[in-house]
C-alpha cells in the first residue's frame, strides 16, 4: 500500500480463470461473453481482459465504446459487445475496431447505418427488446417496426442483424419466465422478417447459472466471473466459485478508549465506505474479527477490544476468506447493497495487485 491508497486489492487471476471456466461449463453450449463494464468491477479492465484472454475467453461485453475499444486493444480477436451510446460517442471507431453493438433506439440504429454507409462497411448490430425492465430497448409495440426498418438496412447492406436481445431483473422466477417469453415473441417477429441472428441473449449472472432456458446462444456474466454472489444466503462456494478480490488495509493508529483498544484504518467516507457499516461489519486483523464502530471521513476506527494490535498490521475487510476476513456479501448485507456496488465503490480508490 502506497500513501496516496488507502487500500489494496489483491486480485487472484486463478480464481477469475476457474470462475469464468466454472460459469461457461455450466452454460454450455451456450457461449460465455464475460461483462467487463465499471473497470472490470473495480478488478481492474486491462489486467482482467488480459488474463481472460491468455486463458482462452474470446467474448467480452463492455457496456460503453471507451471500455470496448480498451478491450479490442487487448483482445484483437475477441467478440465485444457493447451497448451504450453517448452523444458524441464516434461510432465509425466502433466500426473500425469490428465491435458488436447493442442497439436499444431507432436513432441509435439509423446513426449506426449511416457510418456503416459512410465507411463502406456493414455494422455487426444486435437489436434490443424491451421485455419488462423499462430500462432500456424498443418497446413491443414499436418491435415490428423497428425489427422491419432493419430488415431493410441489412438488405441495403449498411448493416447486419447478428443479434437479438434483452435484459432481465433476475429478481424472482415469475418476471423472468414472462420475460423469456416475450423475448420468444420477438425472437419469432425478427425472423418472420427474414432475418436470421445467430446470437440471441437475455440473461446475466443469475438466471444464466440457474435456468436452461435462459441461456439461449449467449449470457452476459459479470458479478460470477469475479466470484461476486447472488446474494440471497447463497454464497459463491455454493456455485463452486471464488471471490476473485482481497481487499485490505493496515492499521495506521492504535489508541485506548474506556478499557478498550481502538484501532485507526485510512479508509472512511471519501473512499466509499458509510456509516452503515457501523457496528454490522467486522474487520480481521491477525486472523480475529473485529467490529467498526465509527466511520469518519477519511479514517474509521476498529474496537479489537483487549486485542493485541499494532501501526502496521494487516486489516482485512472482505475477501476469500484465507486472513479470517467476511464475505463480500456479509458486507453488501450489512450495508443493504449488492456485491458489485460495494466491491466497486471500496476497491475503485485502492492500489491493485495481481497475484496467481
Ligand atoms: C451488468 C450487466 C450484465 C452482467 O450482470 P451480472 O449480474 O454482473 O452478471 C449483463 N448484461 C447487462 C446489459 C448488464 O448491464
Amino acid at each position: 500500500m502506497t500513501p496516496q491508497h488507502p487500500a489494496r486489492a489483491v486480485i487472484s487471476r486463478s480464481a477469475l480463470i476457474n470462475n469464468a471456466q466454472r460459469v461457461a461449463a455450466r452454460v454450455a453450449p451456450a457461449r460465455l461473453a464475460i461483462v467487463v463494464k465499471d473497470d472490470a468491477y473495480a478488478h481492474g479492465l486491462r489486467p482482467v481482459v488480459s488474463t481472460l484472454s491468455d486463458a482462452g475467453f474470446a467474448h467480452f461485453g463492455a457496456l460503453d465504446l471507451e471500455t470496448a475499444l480498451t478491450v479490442r486493444d487487448i483482445a484483437a480477436d475477441a467478440f465485444i459487445f457493447t451497448w451504450v451510446f453517448g452523444e458524441t460517442d464516434d461510432i465509425e471507431a466502433a466500426l473500425a475496431a469490428r465491435l458488436d453493438l447493442g442497439v436499444s433506439y431507432p436513432q441509435i440504429l439509423e446513426r449506426v447505418a449511416a457510418a456503416a454507409a459512410r465507411l463502406g462497411t456493414t455494422a455487426r448490430v444486435h437489436l434490443k427488446i424491451d421485455t419488462g425492465l423499462h430500462r432500456a430497448g424498443v418497446i413491443a409495440d414499436a418491435w415490428p417496426t423497428f425489427v422491419n426498418r432493419a430488415a431493410t438496412l441489412q438488405r441495403d447492406g449498411s448493416i447486419e442483424v447478428v443479434g437479438v436481445w434483452t435484459h432481465i431483473a433476475e429478481a424472482s422466477d415469475d418476471a423472468d419466465t414472462a420475460a423469456i417469453q416475450r423475448f420468444e415473441r420477438a425472437i419469432e417477429q425478427v425472423r418472420s422478417a427474414g432475418l436470421c441472428p445467430q446470437w440471441r441473449h437475455l440473461a446475466a449472472s443469475a438466471a444464466s447459472f440457474e435456468r436452461t432456458d435462459a441461456r439461449f446462444d449467449l449470457v452476459r456474466v459479470g458479478a460470477f466471473v469475479y466470484g461476486i454472489a447472488p446474494g440471497d444466503g447463497i454464497g459463491p462456494e455454493q456455485l463452486g466459485l471464488t471471490p476473485a478480490l482481497t481487499l485490505s488495509t493496515t492499521v495506521s493508529d492504535v489508541t485506548t478508549r474506556a478499557r478498550s483498544v481502538i484501532a485507526r484504518i485510512p479508509l472512511g467516507q471519501v473512499h466509499g465506505l458509510y456509516s452503515d457499516a457501523e457496528h454490522h461489519v467486522d474487520v480481521a486483523i491477525r486472523g480475529q474479527r473485529h467490529p467498526v464502530i465509527a466511520v469518519g471521513r477519511t479514517a474509521t476506527d476498529i474496537d479489537v477490544g483487549q486485542a493485541n494490535v499494532t501501526v502496521g498490521d494487516d486489516v482485512y475487510l472482505f475477501g476469500n476468506g484465507a486472513h479470517g476476513e467476511a464475505s463480500l456479501q456479509v458486507w453488501a448485507d450489512a450495508m443493504d447493497s449488492i456485491g458489485e456496488e460495494i466491491v466497486i465503490r471500496l476497491a475503485r480508490p485502492a492500489e491493485h495487485i495481481y497475484v496467481d
